[in-house]
């Protein structure tokens, strides 16, 4: 594994151990050129996933895109970092077992939405705000209204 400081491509695995999730190993890693630490996650990849976009481009499914723009919505949200990353590999496992590994970007938009509601309703908000594109305030007020029956019970 290349490290990200420098590039060297010689790093040292110091410590693996399962994450919480149980889907994916967790690498400490080390190099010695620089000095570096970083971590890694190893995972089962199950199917390769295509996106359909809403233009009907195929896309290969990356699961670090998908990751980039939740947490982004999860910014300086007090989630623990591992919570987030359960939820990832959740949404993951509920695309690749959708059935078809043709997957269009809407459906999941959805899923990472119901995700992102039963953990933190800002980050929901904040996420399905940029997904929906919303036109006017009236509309993102309505949709706001909307999920709170739905988000009670859980805090
Ligand atoms: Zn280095």
């Amino acid at each position: 594994m290349r490290c990200p400081f420098c590039g060297n491509i010689d790093t040292q695995v110091k410590d693996s151990r399962p994450a919480e999730d149980h889907v994916s190993i967790r690498r400490r890693r080390f190099c010695p050129a620089c000095g570096g630490r970083f971590t890694t996650y190893e995972r089962v990849q199950l199917r390769d996933l295509v996106v359909i976009k809403s233009s009907g481009k195929r896309e290969d499914f990356d699961r670090s895109k998908l990751e980039r723009s939740i947490r982004i919505a999860m910014q300086k949200r007090p989630i623990d970092p591992e919570r987030i990353d359960q939820m990832i590999s959740g949404i993951v496992r509920r695309l690749e077992s959708l059935g078809d590994t043709d997957i269009s970007s809407k459906v999941i938009g959805e899923i990472v939405m119901e995700s992102l509601a039963r953990i933190d309703t800002v980050a929901y908000v904040r996420f399905a705000s940029v997904y929906k594109n919303f036109q006017t305030a009236d509309d993102f007020d309505g949709f706001v209204s909307e999920l709170r029956p739905g988000a009670a019970g859980e805090e």
